[in-house]
């Protein structure tokens, strides 16, 4: 699945892109059957770190498509919550791209392989604040998140982040950045 692809918020592309033999990139994760890995049902399942709320969300549903409930619930959890809760419509294309790294967590046998989000949608007053944060940061548009995994180390989240190739991939000691800009990667 390529970066436009992925963007794109039809089911039938993905259903295309993952039906081959699948996606070993080095250091990943091992899956052998990843044929419908883009028709099935797409939760996410995530605790913010400030919070502590956690949530197992259904944001796309495999016969009826993209779920307005469960992507607003997902708006909501990945919401500013240090900004009076405030939230922004979540680029699709991110919420894909971390489905398609938990499922393949969970497909290759890792048992809950939780999500921890440490930063999601920043306002832009806050995000002015935030020590080290690019001022055009994508955060500020709902297109940006910081995780880790239970289960799965942060060089194998940034092989499969890497793999799809949906945008940015930064690495810092304690989480890794994703978001849905260029294409790049570094190590912060
Ligand atoms: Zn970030």
């Amino acid at each position: 699945m390529n970066r436009r692809e992925f963007l794109q918020t039809t089911a039938a592309v993905g259903a295309v892109i993952c039906s081959g033999s699948l996606l070993l990139p080095q250091d990943a994760l091992a899956v052998t059957n990843m044929a419908d890995f883009w028709l099935k049902s797409r939760f996410l399942e995530a605790r913010r770190a400030d919070t502590g709320e956690k949530q197992l969300i259904r944001f796309y549903d495999q016969q009826y498509g993209y779920d307005p409930y469960g992507y607003r619930a997902a708006c909501w959890l990945l919401r500013d919550a240090k900004d009076r809760n405030a939230m922004v419509s979540v680029d699709i294309g991110l919420l894909n791209l971390v489905y398609a790294i938990q499922e393949w967590a969970r497909m290759s046998g890792r048992t809950n392989p939780l999500i921890t989000v440490n930063s999601a949608y920043r306002t832009p007053r806050r995000n002015a604040v935030i020590e080290g944060a690019a001022r055009h940061s994508l955060h500020i548009q709902g297109r940006a998140i910081d995780i880790t995994m239970r289960g799965v180390d942060l060089r194998q989240i940034e092989a499969m982040a890497k793999y799809f190739k949906v945008g940015g991939v930064g690495i810092y000691r304690s989480f890794i950045h994703l978001d849905t800009g260029r294409v790049r990667s570094w190590r912060g």
